[in-house]
């Protein structure tokens, strides 16, 4: 077989997109074969949100299908600005490998900024109700480290800044201390490098280096799971370093007596200190956040576009800078500019992923809670005020337009309501979508963002 650029490009094509679903196709469709040289496929993206999208995403798969060509076949993609796209003031985007940040075993030296993501300071972390505790328990550990509150230990959910701030904490201190020895590592660093040191008989040496530190900051305790005699080791340390009043800083996924299989002394330890715990952003915050994003990005985002993705994706921090960044690349690929229409589209390609296409009453009651900004409790609750009554009414009503789902069913999963209060809910629903066009509008927003495919 003759192995051509075409060929193998056309070949990539078809097996990515037949691999993957929803956005492949724009994506991978976006970049051109350039050339095939000395064993390198070329390729070229019209912006680097594209090319690190594609790397990011797609970068196992693409290189699997060219070692099926031949073994030695690598690739690269380069970045040529065509005419159509999304224009940043300056060519700077923000790069989407920025954006995620996997901490290896470091100890700190002179050269510590390779040691943290430079993105995650203090200065670049937006404030806001879910988050300013974390803050501020943050800002006093830099101020006087080892004695206003240790250990600290942050938790929340995924995406939510976590890291940005354990980071900021090494950033901080660093700067004001510049000798100061500091280990970041996650959880998994410490596990895999202890049972290395185990196998290598070098557990003496693991030992001198963790307990000679000044400051320890763990990413992602939960990784200690089930992890016995590490967790056993970590103690050691902890204690250690504990007792020479060094500062100690940790972030899980849940609160300390909620990680599963973690030795209950290990857990008490994790909670001597300060706990504290960085929820879900709300709107404000939100806004705030993609605010922050327009400006570094250097592209001009109009400002209803901001305020309608900062509705349209709430569950986390990440997912709505990807979200952005989505939007400046789909801008860039097809030469659209960057309105409500675009993030409909983007937003489409998410949920597609995360929803896995389908919608259920369970989805509907999430969504059309997020709406109005209340808890899934108090959608299918007994509470009746009126900020509540109305939301329910939309979700029952959406549950029979969009999935077609009885009475029955609905009243079940609403916290086991009578058919009839269903039935009353969607009449009601339907006149005021006939007598309120302003509703009838709303009723419409709510609809499409709860299935985008509507
Ligand atoms: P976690 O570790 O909790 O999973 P990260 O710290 O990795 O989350 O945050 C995910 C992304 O969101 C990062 O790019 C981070 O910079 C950004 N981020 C999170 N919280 C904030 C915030 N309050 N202000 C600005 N950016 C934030
Ligand atoms: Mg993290």
């Amino acid at each position: 077989m003759i192995t051509t650029m075409e060929s193998v490009w056309q070949k990539i094509i078809e097996r990515v997109n037949a691999e993957n679903s929803g956005s492949s196709k724009i994506f991978i469709g976006s970049i051109k074969p350039d050339k095939l040289e000395n064993n390198i496929l070329t390729l070229v993206s019209v912006n680097e949100v594209c090319r690190d999208l594609i790397n990011k995403r797609y970068e196992k798969d693409i290189n699997r299908i060219l070692k099926e060509f031949d073994p030695g076949l690598n690739y690269e993609i380069i970045v040529k600005s065509g005419k159509n796209l999304a224009k940043p003031l300056q060519p700077s985007l923000p790069t989407l490998s920025d954006t995620v940040v996997t901490p290896v075993a470091k100890v700190s030296s002179s050269k510590y900024e390779s040691m943290f993501n430079s993105k995650y300071t203090f200065d670049s972390f937006v404030v806001g109700k879910s988050n300013q505790f974390a803050y501020a328990v943050c800002q006093g550990v830099t101020k006087s480290p080892g004695s206003l509150h240790n250990p600290v230990f942050i938790y929340g959910g995924v995406g939510l800044g976590k890291t940005h701030l354990i980071q900021a904490i090494g950033h901080e201190i660093l700067k004001n201390d510049p000798k100061v020895k500091i280990a970041y590592l996650s959880s998994e660093t410490f596990t895999n490098e202890f049972i290395d040191s185990l196998r290598e008989k070098k557990t003496d040496d693991f030992r001198k280096k963790y307990r000679k530190i000044d400051l320890l900051l763990i990413d992602d305790v939960q990784f200690f799971a089930k992890k016995e005699q590490t967790q056993e080791e970590f103690f050691h340390t902890f204690n250690e370093l504990f007792q020479q009043k060094k500062q100690i800083v940790l972030t899980s996924d849940t609160s300390p007596d909620k990680i599963p299989d973690v030795d209950e002394r290990l857990a008490s330890r994790f909670a001597m200190g300060v706990v504290v715990d960085i929820q879900q952003p709300d709107l404000e915050t939100r806004t705030a956040i993609l605010m922050n994003c327009a400006k570094k990005s250097m592209v001009a985002v109009p400002e209803d576009v901001i305020m309608y993705l900062a509705q349209g994706v709430t569950s986390n921090i990440r997912a709505l800078e990807g979200a952005f960044n989505s939007v400046l690349a789909f801008s860039g690929i097809m030469n659209k500019p960057i309105d409500k229409d675009l993030v409909d589209q983007v937003l489409k390609n998410m949920l597609r992923e995360t929803a896995g296409g389908k919608i259920s009453i369970s989805w509907i009651i999430k969504r059309v809670a997020e709406f109005y900004d209340i808890t899934e409790a108090e959608m299918i609750g007994k509470r009746r005020s009126a900020n509540l009554v109305l939301p329910r009414q939309v979700a029952m009503r959406l549950c029979q337009i969009l999935i077609d789902a009885s009475l029955n069913q609905i009243g079940e999963k609403f916290g086991g309501r009578d058919h009839t209060t269903v039935m009353h809910a969607c009449d009601k629903i339907n006149k005021m979508i006939k007598t309120d066009s302003n509703f009838a509008d709303e009723f419409e927003r709510i609809k499409r963002f709860v299935d985008p495919n509507k």
